[in-house]
């Protein structure tokens, strides 16, 4: 989910794009973090795997195959990392895991990954949208002692960066960063009474000198990403960084996984966006490609469920159910089309899922981008409810995750009976 400006964005600059001629790396063949990678032949501080971040207890608590399977797909993509503009580890990830389910995979121009499994002649065309991209930063010099200035890609609060151990995907392998600050002990009253902002802050990787960082592959436009790991909570509740939208993709790629075999008359396209959270880029690309009859994006909102919010901010709450969007960022964004809403909620209502009805006023997503696509696109939006989103300690459902799995893979056997193929 996108912060939604009152403006629109114009820092869209084009970031080096890696993805289409990466050599990308085989996706963790376990559900534990990828290790982060020394690079052998330079002179860099040796990098040690942290040795305090423990294996999910073995013990897992009494959930049902499908919790489960959600939750181990979950751990897998909010694990890795790709920040707008960097997808590509998360593209040949989810690349893996639909082949053998869909009939085609495809990459865009931008990056985009649109699998397409081929319904009848007949039935309407789908677009299912989940966008690949987490928040994250990028560094914009070196400074003369070695420490990292760096741009936020995506909507930060600055006060979450402060104290954040980070990745700093360099081009000579992965290096552990710390975002580094003064110590109470010297700061002034002035300096405790405001929040420190992100140009003020600086990536600490251990270098000596400009030289010294640049020679580990460090260099303008280098992309960074928070290092926080998936972690099992209480009462099926998990917490990461980059739920927005692992959990959106994860019940893309898992609704795709069921549709396996079951005869449906849609095609589906599961497009796999890229840049959802720099301005609903891919997603407008994606959508013109495949002129679908029907879109729904799948991804994540504010539940108003904890401290320091209210009911009145949001009426949602985690593990109620998947969200229904009506409407985002106050009509500015989505107003969903009446249509997609009807046949979202009656698809839940035949399989006894609870859902929630979504009106937000500070966020959007995909949707946004599609609905306009050429002559305009009946679309919807389904949302997991995640708390504190857009930090590395975002906590949701997996309930909610397995019911909109559910919803989804109905929606998609029920989709002829509410659209029709265009001429
Ligand atoms: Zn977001």
């Amino acid at each position: 989910m996108v912060v939604q400006s009152k403006k629109p964005s114009t820092s869209v600059k084009s970031v080096p794009s890696k993805t289409a001629k990466t050599t990308t790396k085989a996706a963790p063949k376990s559900a534990a973090k990828p290790a982060v990678k020394t690079a052998s032949a330079t002179k860099a501080a040796p990098q040690t795997a942290p040795k305090t971040t423990a294996k999910p207890a073995a013990k897992t608590t009494a959930t049902k195959g499908n919790l489960a399977n959600v939750s181990m797909l979950l751990e897998k993509y909010s694990n890795a990392y790709g920040v707008s503009g960097d997808e590509h580890r998360i593209y040949k990830m989810a690349k893996d895991d639909l082949n053998g389910c869909v009939d085609e995979i495809q990459e865009d121009p931008l990056g985009n990954l649109i699998a397409v499994r081929r319904g009848s002649k007949t039935g309407p065309t789908i677009m299912l949208a989940a966008h690949m991209d987490e928040i994250g930063l990028m560094v914009k010099r070196i400074d003369e002692n070695g420490f990292l200035k760096f741009a936020k890609i995506g909507g930060w609060f600055d006060q979450t960066l402060l104290n954040q151990r980070v990745i700093v995907h360099g081009s000579k392998g992965d290096l552990y960063g710390v975002i580094g600050s003064k110590p109470p002990h010297v700061m002034t009253a002035e300096d405790a009474k405001h929040p420190v902002k992100h140009t003020d802050m600086f990536i600490d990787i251990g270098a000596k000198s400009t030289e010294d960082a640049a020679g580990m592959g460090v260099e303008a436009g280098t992309y960074v990403s928070t290092d926080r790991e998936f972690k099992k909570l209480a009462n099926d509740r998990v917490t990461s960084k980059a739920f927005d939208n692992r959990a959106g993709l994860v019940i893309m790629i898992e609704a795709m996984r069921r549709l396996k075999g079951k005869k449906i008359e849609a095609t589906v396209c599961a497009v796999g966006t890229v840049q959802e959270e720099v301005g609903l880029k891919g997603a407008k690309t994606s959508a013109y490609a495949v002129d679908a009859d029907v879109a729904i994006a799948i991804d994540t909102t504010i539940p108003g469920d904890h401290p320091g919010i209210s009911k009145n901010d949001s009426a949602l709450e985690i593990g109620k159910g998947p969200v229904v969007t009506i409407a985002d960022a106050s009509g500015r964004g989505l107003i969903a089309h009446p249509t997609v809403v009807k046949w979202i909620r009656e698809s839940a209502k035949s399989k006894k899922i609870d859902v929630q009805l979504g009106v937000g006023e500070g966020g959007t997503t995909d949707a946004t981008s599609i609905h306009l696509t050429k002559e305009g696109i009946p679309t919807g939006t389904i949302s997991i409810a995640t708390r504190y989103i857009h930090s590395p300690v975002e906590v949701l459902d997996l309930n909610d995750i397995e019911a909109c799995v559910t919803l989804v893979v109905t929606a998609a056997e029920n989709a002829h009976k509410y659209f029709s193929k265009k001429n």
